[in-house]
């Protein structure tokens, strides 16, 4: 569903890559697990998955990622919104909307969806996220782990095979980040969405992993392999 072939990034102002000999395969329905220090790329690697690298922030992409058969550099960040949903690690941050309800409805707006279709994926995507409680809420009014679930469940309610996610409990408390981590073994397993899940915290993640992509300092070969590999690397 993901692959790269011998990636490399590189930033204009910058003598060193911030990414390069990136190889990797993440078949339909994994969860696959990118570790690595602050500054190691992790964010870099997502945006070459969404088209954010090159499109956006002025990278240099040599090497190939596609996603769903497409190789990201030849469309654009829109063209691919219908294939690769993005959640990242403040979702106050990209709410457009007030209430619980309202967020999950935006993201389908632009995608020319019937009212009912519309309505039912709603529905759907508050069950699926246990969030059928809480759907009239103002957004603000949430705790952090309940705002990650609607930001996650925003992007859900398009479809997407592809589901990218850069730390998104970082800001959260151990508690929060559970539920939102049960949220994410979920869909895996549920609806078959490939994840690519960037995080820190590791001693909360590798056991939902399929497999672990271990970005070291720069200069060092990234490291891929089996949790229990990758762990005692
Ligand atoms: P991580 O997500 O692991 O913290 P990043 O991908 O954000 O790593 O950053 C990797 C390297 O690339 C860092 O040295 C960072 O300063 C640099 N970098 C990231 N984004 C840009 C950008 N838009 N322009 C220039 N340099 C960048
Ligand atoms: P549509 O909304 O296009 O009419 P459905 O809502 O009937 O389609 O869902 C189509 C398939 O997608 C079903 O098998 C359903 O289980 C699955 N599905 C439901 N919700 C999601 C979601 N949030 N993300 C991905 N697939 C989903």
């Amino acid at each position: 569903m993901i692959t790269f072939e011998q990636v490399s990034v590189r930033y204009h102002d910058s003598a060193t890559p911030a990414l390069s000999g990136v190889d990797l395969t993440v078949p339909e329905g994994e969860l696959c697990l990118l570790v690595g220090p602050s500054g190691s790329g992790k964010s870099t690697l997502l945006g070459t998955v969404s088209g954010l690298v090159p499109h956006f922030t002025g990278g240099v992409l040599h090497g190939r990622v596609t996603v769903g058969g497409r190789d990201t550099r030849e469309h654009r960040p829109r063209e691919l919104a219908d294939l690769v949903g993005t959640v990242g690690q403040d979702p106050l941050a990209h709410f457009v909307t007030d209430t619980v309800e309202d967020e999950l409805a935006y993201g389908m707006e632009s995608l020319g969806l019937a009212p009912e279709v519309m309505r039912r994926r709603v529905e759907e995507t508050l069950d699926l996220l246990g969030l059928a409680e809480l759907r009239d809420r103002a957004l603000t009014s949430l705790s952090g782990g309940q705002q990650q679930r609607v930001a996650i469940g925003s992007v859900l309610t398009v479809h997407p095979r592809v589901l990218v996610l850069d730390e998104p409990t970082s800001a959260l408390d151990p508690g929060a980040a559970e539920e939102v981590l049960a949220v994410l073994q979920r869909l895996v397993h549920d609806l078959g969405t490939t994840v690519l899940l960037a995080e820190h915290r590791l001693e909360r993640v590798v056991q939902y992993a399929d497999q672990v992509l271990l970005l070291p300092a720069p200069g060092e070969p990234p490291v891929l392999g089996e949790p229990a590999e990758v762990m005692a690397h």
